[in-house]
C-alpha cells in the first residue's frame, strides 16, 4: 500500500480519542487511584513527570516480575521500557532479590564500607574493564560528581557535551545549543535555572569531528561528558569512526574523556565503551548497574586515580561536595554484588540480544512490507522506530523529523493491548526475560496498531 507523506492530523486525533476512551474503560482502579492522588500529590502522582505518559490516567503498578508487569486493574503488560534500562536484566532479577532480603536483615545503612567492599571493586574492575571505582546513589549524582573531580583535577571550568545529550538532573548539561551560532543556551524546560549554566558548558552536534575539536581548541575544557550513542534524543548511534578520533582529539587537548554508559550499558557485556574497545578517561553507569537499586558507578583510569587522591589531598578539610549518607550503604552493596556476579555475564547479555534479533527481524519486515519510510535503528539490546528514512546522524536530524502526535497514538495504542513502550520516544528494550511470546505478543499489537493506522 502506498504511504501517506504524512498522517491526516484530523484523523490521528480522532484514532487517538477512540485509544483515550478505550482506556478509561478498561482501567477503573486506575482511573480512580489517579483521582485520590490528587489530594495529596501535585500532578496526582508522587513524581511529577510520572504524569507525563500518553495515557489519560497514570498506570498504576501493582507488581512487576520479569519482563512482565500488573497495573491496579490487573492487567498484563509485556514491558519494553524496563523502568528505561533500571529494569533491564528483568523485573525482581531473583540473584538481587535474594541478596537484597538478606542484606536487609543485617543492616540497611551505616557510613561503614561493607566488607563486601573489596570484592565488589574486583568484581568491577573485571566486568568494566577500569582498576578504580567510586559509588554514587543515582546516575544523576555520578555525573555530577565526575565534573566536579574533573573541573577540580584539570583546573578548568568548561566541560563539553553532545546537543540532545541528557545526562540525569544535572544542571551542567541541561543547555542547548543555538542552532545558528553554536553557541550554548539554557534549556527552556528546566525550572529554577539561576546560575550561568551556559557560560560553562559547550555544546556540539553529535558525530561533528570538526565542530568538536574546535570547542577543545583552546584547552579549557575539563570533560567532554557523552554518552557513545544519544540514547535520550532518539536513537543515534555514532560514526564508525567517531569514538577513536574523538578520544584522541580529547588527548591532545587534554579534556578528559567521560562514558556516560547509564543507557548504552545495554550495547553488550561491560557496556558499549569495553565492547568497542574504547577506553574513558572516566566511565559511569546507574540504573541497571545493580539490577535496579539505586545505585551508580563511576570507574577510571590508574591515572585519573592518582590525580584524583592528589587534589582531595591538597584541599582544605571539610565538605567535598561530593558524597550523600547513603551513597554506597550496605544494602546497595549487596544488590551490586549480586548483580555483577549474576546479572552481568555473557548468558544474560545473549538472551538479551537474541530477544532483540527477533524484535528487529519481525519490525523490519513489517516496514518492508507495508512500505513504510520509517527505519529502525539498534544498539545491542535496545532499539528505536523512527518516522524517518534512515537512521539519524544528530539531534538536529531527531528534531527535524519528530512526529509527536504519531508517537502518542503508537503508545497509547500498544498500552492498550498490554504493551509497554518507553515514554518520551520510541524506545523498545529486550531483558533475558523477554520471552519469544512476549515478542509475538508485541508484533501482534504493532499489526493491529499499523492497520488501524493506514487500512
Ligand atoms: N545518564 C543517562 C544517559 C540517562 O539516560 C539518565 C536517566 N535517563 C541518567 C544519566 C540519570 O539517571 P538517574 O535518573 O538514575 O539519575
Amino acid at each position: 500500500s502506498a504511504f501517506p507523506s504524512a498522517i491526516d492530523p484530523a484523523r490521528l486525533h480522532a484514532l487517538h480519542e477512540d485509544e483515550r476512551a478505550r482506556f478509561r474503560v478498561a482501567h477503573p482502579a486506575c482511573t480512580a487511584l489517579a483521582a485520590r492522588c490528587q489530594a495529596h500529590f501535585p500532578f496526582g502522582v508522587p513524581l511529577h513527570w510520572m504524569r507525563d505518559w500518553p495515557s489519560p490516567a497514570s498506570v498504576f503498578l501493582r507488581r512487576a516480575q520479569g519482563s512482565h508487569l500488573h497495573c491496579a486493574d490487573d492487567h498484563a503488560h509485556v514491558d519494553f521500557c524496563l523502568g528505561d534500562t533500571g529494569a533491564m536484566f528483568g523485573h525482581a532479577p531473583p540473584a538481587v532479590v535474594q541478596a537484597l532480603a538478606t542484606q536487609a536483615a543485617q543492616g540497611l545503612t551505616a557510613m561503614l564500607p561493607h566488607e563486601r567492599s573489596a570484592e565488589v571493586g574486583a568484581l568491577l574492575a573485571q566486568r568494566f574493564g577500569l582498576p578504580y571505582w567510586q559509588l554514587a546513589m543515582t546516575a544523576s549524582d555520578a555525573n555530577r560528581f565526575v565534573l566536579r573531580w574533573a573541573r577540580a583535577m584539570t583546573g578548568r571550568a568548561q566541560v563539553l557535551v553532545f546537543d540532545g545529550c541528557y545526562h540525569g538532573a544535572v544542571d551542567d548539561t541541561l543547555v542547548d545549543r543555538d542552532p545558528t551560532h553554536g553557541t550554548t543556551l539554557r534549556r527552556p524546560s528546566v525550572l529554577g535555572a539561576v546560575h550561568d549554566h551556559p557560560a560553562y558548558t559547550r555544546v556540539v552536534p553529535f558525530n561533528d569531528l570538526d565542530t568538536l575539536e574546535a570547542a577543545l581548541r583552546d584547552g579549557q575544557v575539563a570533560a567532554l561528558l557523552a554518552e557513545p550513542a544519544l540514547t535520550n534524543f532518539g536513537l543515534v548511534p555514532p560514526a564508525p569512526d567517531f569514538w577513536p578520533t574523538a578520544q584522541a582529539l580529547c588527548q591532545r587537548y587534554g579534556t578528559l574523556l567521560v562514558l556516560d554508559e547509564t543507557h548504552t550499558l545495554s550495547s553488550g557485556v561491560g557496556g558499549w565503551a569495553r565492547t568497542h574497545g574504547v577506553q574513558p578517561d572516566l566511565w559511569v553507569a546507574g540504573k541497571a548497574i545493580a539490577g535496579g537499586v539505586p545505585c551508580a558507578v563511576y570507574g577510571m583510569t590508574a591515572e585519573v586515580a592518582a590525580r584524583l587522591q592528589a587534589v582531595k589531598a591538597q584541599a582544605p578539610e571539610g565538605h567535598s561536595g561530593i558524597g550523600t549518607t547513603l551513597s554506597a550503604n550496605a544494602l546497595a552493596l549487596a544488590a551490586l554484588h549480586a548483580a555483577l556476579l549474576h546479572l552481568h555475564t555473557p548468558q544474560t547479555y545473549a538472551a538479551m540480544q537474541r530477544a532483540a534479533d527477533t524484535l528487529q527481524t519481525g519490525l523490519e519486515e513489517r516496514l518492508r512490507t507495508r512500505g513504510l519510510p520509517w527505519t529502525l535503528t539498534r544498539l545491542g539490546a535496545r532499539m528505536e522506530l523512527q518516522f524517518m528514512p534512515r537512521t539519524p546522524r544528530n539531534a538536529d536530524d531527531v528534531r527535524a523529523h519528530a512526529q509527536p502526535a504519531l508517537e502518542a497514538y503508537l503508545h497509547l495504542f500498544m498500552l492498550n493491548r498490554g504493551v509497554l513502550l518507553t515514554p518520551f520516544h520510541g524506545m523498545m528494550l529486550c531483558a533475558p526475560t523477554t520471552t519469544p511470546d512476549d515478542i509475538a505478543h508485541f508484533l501482534h499489537a504493532f499489526d493491529a496498531w499499523l492497520a488501524a493506522l493506514l487500512d
